[in-house]
């Protein structure tokens, strides 16, 4: 067990996957084999079937609980209120959310434990881990962590892959509500397959590149495109390699001060929790002393 964190960690010597746990130092990360994911979920979005309704995001804001609104609609970008968004360019439609990596760096990153990748598929996030210190924002390929500046208590947001959702065998609520099946839900390895089949079939339809088949050792999110995937600003030039292998490789050179950043952090976590503690405590009282002493 972590003294600083709590988080139970597992020495492994090669890290064949890598996720959130320890304060990350060489040999303090939990692994789960890789074959543990062979019948995850993934979403397939096909951007040929896409007619730009936009039904995705009015979705997903319902289920994260964010607001939805002709002004939301209008913004063409992922931010810490619109976690998934259409793009158009030349009447041709692009899905953006969180890729939901297979071997996601964020979760590698992350000091706490906040970030994890569940077998199922989803990366998944808890508010209450979660001490703020933004190390997911940076390392994420996709720049896709987005953090509350505007709130009291700010949270991380990103794409979640709708984990209630997924673990009750029910299809994320952007595929459930997609009217054209071009968001489909289903087991990865199956969407390999028929993308790949789709390609095949329809040469003339789509570029040759499933994006998140290869893309950082491989997504939960698969794309295909009739346009380069450039068009909508995909990086198409990224590491094939799992990046939280490179994190540990970058990491596992450096032996003294990760540790020191993991304490640092630990006092970081501390107050910022401590503060939410005693801001509620006051709130507490105030409303106590508005009801006349009663809780
Ligand atoms: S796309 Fe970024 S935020 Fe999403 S799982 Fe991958 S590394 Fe994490
Ligand atoms: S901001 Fe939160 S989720 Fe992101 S790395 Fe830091 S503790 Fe983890
Ligand atoms: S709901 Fe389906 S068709 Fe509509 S914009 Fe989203 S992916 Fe495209």
């Amino acid at each position: 067990m972590c003294a600083l964190t709590g988080v139970i960690v597992t020495p492994v010597t090669a890290p064949t996957f890598l996720t959130s746990s320890g304060v990350g130092r060489k040999g303090t990360w939990t692994a789960i084999p890789s074959g543990q994911f062979t019948m995850s979920k993934a979403l397939l979005y096909d951007a040929t079937l896409c007619i730009g309704c936009k039904q995705c995001e009015q979705a997903c804001a319902t289920q994260n609980n964010l607001a939805y609104d002709d002004g939301v609609a209008s913004e063409e970008y992922q931010s810490a209120h619109k976690l998934t968004c259409v793009l158009t360019r030349n009447e041709k439609f692009m899905r953006k959310l969180c890729m939901n990596c297979q071997e996601p760096s964020c979760a590698s990153v992350c000091p706490v434990g906040a970030l994890q990748k569940t077998a199922l598929g989803p990366v998944t996030y808890d508010a209450s881990k979660c001490m703020g210190c933004r190390y997911c924002m940076v390392a994420c390929p996709f720049s896709v962590p987005k953090y509350e500046w505007g709130k009291l208590f700010p949270k991380v947001q990103k794409c979640i892959m709708c984990p209630d959702r997924v673990a009750n065998g029910k299809p994320t609520a952007c595929a459930e509500i997609c009217p054209t099946r071009a968001t489909k839900f289903g087991e990865r390895d199956e969407l390999i397959a028929e993308a790949q089949k789709r390609v095949r079939d329809n040469p003339n339809n789509y570029v040759n590149h499933i994006y998140g088949l290869e893309e950082v050792g491989g997504t939960s999110v698969l794309m295909l495109s009739s346009v380069p995937f450039e068009t909508f600003g995909y990086k198409t030039n990224i590491s094939k390699d799992p990046l939280p292998m490179l994190t540990y490789r970058v990491l596992s050179h450096i032996p003294d001060f990760v540790p020191l950043g993991g304490m640092a952090l630990g006092g970081l976590w501390w107050i910022t929790h401590r503060r939410e503690e005693v801001a509620l405590a006051e709130g507490k009282q105030v409303s106590s002393k508005k009801n006349g002493g009663k809780q």
